[in-house]
């Protein structure tokens, strides 16, 4: 099969999106993040954040709509009308097409029926722009039941409630607020920008409006001082908001990063690992909401804390509990083999050829306490950012 051909197209694509957003359609509505000050995110560092002017971002929606176009057109041609997935399925693993094409091809491969609006706050264009797009979507691609963006919670604040309504009618069925901490202190320490009040209202805003709300928590961003304040202040923002959707993102600072300066001055004292699923432990206590925890993050230990609460919440617990319990050789084990990408989950570990794999790794790097392990994770680390 030859598809040289779809490289002629090309339109324009952020640098991120959620990891429950990869087999969706990336379309750019606005570049970079208005915000940019958070201490721990140095996605968008030293970009600055520009509204696209609409006609570029319908063009985009277009030239989506031609990449499609063609390789349907490319599939009958040779001869492989009816297997459509194969087709799409090749066109991904192409290194020599462009990755703008690969993406569509990924998304048409898994249905075609989600979008994502990039970058990092796009529900702050004006409502009649962002409700052309999302319009533009829907007639262009009638398969999408879902489109979602990411939203800073004092944009969803600041809305109003017909505003968010229009959208939520125009297709905006989802958004991503990155709401990382519900204590004050942690939201000052770490440059958000943010209050827990402005959360519970940005929050409310967008379920008041019937757009389903996936909140992002992020454990150890208090750091060992603030850890308490950290999980209980979350989880009370957060039964407040009653999302729909509560994900894990547990917080990895490194060298580089502003907020390496406050770990220098000991503000932050980074937690180790099983002090992170101890604070998990505390917020999952005290939360109490009817939506999913979602564990769906490479940089969570843990993947199995996961399901609708509140029917889930005391297996979430179980499960913490069971790491807790495991001496200590076999934590740093599962640390290890979970990080270097050999364990999926816990239960993994009773698996006697992939433990002793990870074994033999431990005694090769010389690592054998605590210490020289969490330094060794912390290298895996620097690659999942
Ligand atoms: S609002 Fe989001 S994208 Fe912007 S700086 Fe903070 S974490 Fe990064």
């Amino acid at each position: 099969m030859e598809f040289g051909a779809l490289n002629n197209y090309h339109f324009e694509t952020g640098p991120i999106r959620p990891p429950s957003e990869a087999y969706s359609l990336l379309i750019r509505a606005t570049r970079n993040c208005p915000w940019n000050r958070c201490r721990f995110c140095v996605t968008y560092k030293d970009q600055k954040f520009e509204l696209r002017p609409v006609e570029d971002i319908l063009e985009d929606i277009r030239i989506a709509s031609r990449i499609v176009e063609t390789m349907q057109a490319a599939t009958v041609k040779s001869g492989y009308e009816g297997r459509e997935r194969e087709v799409h399925a090749f066109i991904y693993g192409q290194s020599y097409i462009n990755d703008c094409v690969r993406q569509v091809a990924l998304w048409q491969w898994a249905g075609g029926t989600s979008a994502f609006l990039q970058d990092a706050n796009s529900i702050i264009m004006r409502t009649p722009d962002l409700v052309n797009v999302l319009s533009a979507l829907k007639s262009t691609f009638p398969r999408l039941s879902r489109i979602t963006s990411y939203c800073r919670s004092k944009t969803a604040a600041k809305k109003t409630a017909g505003e968010l309504t229009e959208l939520q009618q125009a297709g905006l069925s989802r958004i991503h607020v990155g709401m990382e901490s519900g204590s004050d202190a942690v939201l000052t320490m770490t440059g958000k920008g943010m209050t827990a009040e402005d959360h519970i209202k940005g929050g409310r805003n967008i379920k008041g409006a019937g757009i389903e709300l996936s909140e992002y928590f992020m454990p150890g961003l208090g750091g060992r001082k603030l850890s308490a304040e950290h999980a209980s202040e979350s989880a009370r923002v957060l039964n407040e908001v009653d999302p729909d959707f509560i994900r894990l993102r547990t917080l990895s600072v490194m060298d580089g990063m502003p907020l390496w300066e406050n770990v220098k001055s000991g503000e932050l004292e980074v937690q180790g690992e099983d002090e992170v699923v101890r604070e998990i432990g505390e917020f999952i206590e005290k939360l109490d909401f009817n939506g999913v925890l979602k564990s769906d993050h490479i940089l969570n230990l843990l993947p199995e804390i996961e399901g609708k609460f509140p029917e889930a919440k005391q297996d979430c617990l179980d499960v913490i509990k069971r790491y807790l319990a495991l001496p200590l050789k076999d934590r740093l084990n599962f640390r290890l083999g979970r990080r270097a990408g050999l364990y999926e989950n816990l239960n993994d570990i009773y698996d006697a050829r992939g433990y002793q794999q990870v074994d033999e790794a431990l005694q090769q790097a010389g690592a054998d306490t605590e210490e020289k392990v969490d330094e060794l994770i912390a290298q895996l680390k620097e690659h999942f950012i």
